[in-house]
């Protein structure tokens, strides 16, 4: 349950209304948000507490919402989320994609990939420096020279740079080269690192845990909020389920559900989603129709030679033509 109050209090009067919460269930979080000062509560209230906090002085609304995923939640905040990421924006279907290879591996390979995005006018580069890798024996990232290359090579081409953190103990090296922070579906639900997420003034780039259930999902984005960063990207990256025929299966109903039940972006990633460069096109574009506000997607210049991913990344005259068809059906779709 949310309680916001009115706008303009003083510290004391915030603090009789914090007193007189606390009266109710000490276990309450306070925090200003989005300018308002709001209170949530891990409980339901019966109809004689919500008359009495009504009538606590100071008291603005009462919000109803799912008890763990509360701050992420239409009931909490009915329109659409959007923030800007330097001059671009994201979420209420101001539509964006980021691309680029699954991991950062040289300058050239980079520059190569800045050169076709800023071509395409694409405005995210995507790369990981840090990789969270199956087996210890494949590639594990460039990190710290890998986050160099990715922040350099935008700033040539005119690009945002998102990447993923994978450890608390990288946090501050990623979110000092980065604009948006990656957190991988491994570490959906990694609530330390996640806690951490509050105090970065960055958007974050949550990815949906591999059997991760959408309350799960919206549990994880709830740890960020209540530690007070509000800009967050779900992004739909595929899921584990009976069939094995493809990597993961891209839910992509989970699109108009999370739009439902939630006011965050929501992107789709279907490389990730189908591990298979030919599938990529058809998901990207079943997506959008679902109504995701942006794709990610891996793009390398040459995939037969990834260090990672390879088999899910475009070359580029796929992604030209991915993202001519990507404009077709948004022109379709607005028209
Ligand atoms: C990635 O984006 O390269 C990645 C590792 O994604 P995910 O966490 O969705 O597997
Ligand atoms: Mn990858």
């Amino acid at each position: 349950m949310i309680v916001t109050t009115h706008k303009n209090l003083t510290t004391n009067e915030l603090k009789d209304v914090a007193l007189a919460i606390s009266e109710i269930d000490d276990r309450f979080n306070s925090l200003n948000f989005f300018g308002d000062n709001v209170f949530f509560l891990p409980i339901n209230l019966s109809e004689e507490l919500v008359r009495h906090i009504t009538s606590i002085k100071g008291v603005d609304k009462i919000y109803f919402p799912p008890l763990n995923y509360q701050l992420s939640s239409k009931e909490w905040r009915s329109e659409r989320t959007v923030f800007n990421v330097k001059d671009t924006l994201i979420g209420n279907g101001n539509f964006q994609i980021m691309a680029g290879p699954c991991a950062v591996e040289s300058v050239e390979q980079m520059h190569q990939v800045g050169a076709h995005l800023q071509k395409l006018g694409i405005n995210f580069i995507r790369g990981g420096a840090y990789k969270p890798r199956t087996s210890p024996y494949s590639f594990q990232g460039l990190e710290t020279e890998g986050l160099k290359i990715i922040r350099e090579i935008a700033d040539e081409y005119g690009l945002k740079v998102i990447t993923e953190v994978v450890d608390r103990s990288v946090l501050d090296d990623v979110s000092m080269y980065t604009d948006i922070i990656q957190i991988g579906a491994r570490n959906m639900q990694n609530f330390f690192l996640l806690k951490e997420l509050g105090r970065i003034d960055k958007p974050i780039f949550l990815k949906r845990g591999m059997s991760a259930r959408i309350p799960e999902w919206l549990g994880a984005a709830e740890y960020i909020l209540s530690s007070g960063n509000p800009k967050i990207i779900l992004c739909e990256r595929g899921i584990r389920t009976f069939d094995t025929s493809l990597r993961n299966t891209l839910d992509v109903a989970a699109i108009p559900l999370i739009k439902d039940l939630s006011h965050l972006p929501i992107f789709a990633d279907p490389s990730h989603g189908t591990g298979d460069s030919k599938y990529i096109k058809p998901m990207a574009l079943a997506s959008i129709a679902a109504g995701c506000d942006g794709i990610m997607v891996e793009a390398h210049p040459n995939p037969a030679k990834a260090l990672s991913d390879g088999p899910q990344s475009l070359n580029f005259d796929e992604l030209t033509d991915l993202t001519k068809a990507i404009d077709n059906l948004n022109k379709a779709l607005k028209a």
